[in-house]
């Protein structure tokens, strides 16, 4: 399940190289959805704040598919509106993810925390492993690195304080090679810290071919056992 209060976005670092959004929402325009009208600039969507109250079993929510929440276009009140819909609708799990790790610590004092958010960044590579740092500072109960595209090593990670790592490659005609050595180092550094590993797929041209077996095994891990241990 998707939600997008906002859309559009830019590139800021080279995991946006080949932006699903961006490429999402050209095909959306083309075929006329209003929501993407204005293609890829930022747009503000206040009429999709109210989305999460109709549904009435328990989702797990991707939050900004489209877009990225703590962009700086996004004013402040608008995304403490997106945590206040969050926080009232404590049934569905919200994964927030984010490339403007700096502005999410800057506000974080400013946002309401429920244990529903799950927040995290994108780490592609080791020239925004600083985005580590501002995530570990932030407020949420569940903290989580999403590193896809995996386009570089990321040896000796400062995994203190992350609960979850998601690894994958990229897909797509032009996708840029994930090496194995990679995936596996990052595996053995949340094994060895009790991070949940997660690994999602290698990408690359023909992403079903090349699936989603690591070691022959498929690697799923959540971040269970520090939820479990909130609720007892
Ligand atoms: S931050 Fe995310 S949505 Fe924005 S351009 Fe980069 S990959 Fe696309």
């Amino acid at each position: 399940m998707t939600w997008n209060p906002t859309t559009g976005c830019d590139k800021i670092s080279a995991g946006c190289k080949f932006c699903y959004a961006e490429l999402m929402t050209k095909r959306l325009k083309a075929m006329g959805q209003e929501k993407y009208k204005d293609g890829f600039e930022l747009r503000i969507h206040n009429e999709s704040l109210m989305i999460p109250y109709s549904w009435k079993k328990p989702k797990t929510v991707f939050v900004n598919s489209m877009s990225d929440l703590f962009h700086k276009d996004v004013p402040l009140s608008f995304i403490q509106d997106v945590f206040k819909v969050m926080n009232n609708n404590p049934i569905h799990t919200f994964q927030v993810l984010t490339k403007r790790a700096d502005r999410l610590a800057n506000i974080n004092h400013l946002l309401t925390w429920t244990g529903n958010i799950w927040m995290g960044v994108s780490v592609e590579d080791s020239r925004v492993v600083e985005r580590i740092d501002f995530l570990r500072g932030c407020s949420s109960l569940i903290k989580f690195l999403s590193c896809e595209p995996l386009i570089g090593p990321l040896v000796n990670l400062d995994l203190r304080g992350i609960d979850w790592v998601i690894v994958g490659g990229e897909s797509g005609r032009k996708s840029r090679p994930m090496d194995e050595n990679w995936v596996i180092d990052i595996m053995n550094q949340c094994n060895k810290t009790n991070v949940a590993f997660f690994f999602k797929q290698w990408g690359g041209k023909n992403k079903k071919a090349a699936g989603r077996l690591l070691n022959g095994k498929t690697y799923d891990e959540m971040p269970t056992l520090k939820l479990a241990k909130f609720s007892a």
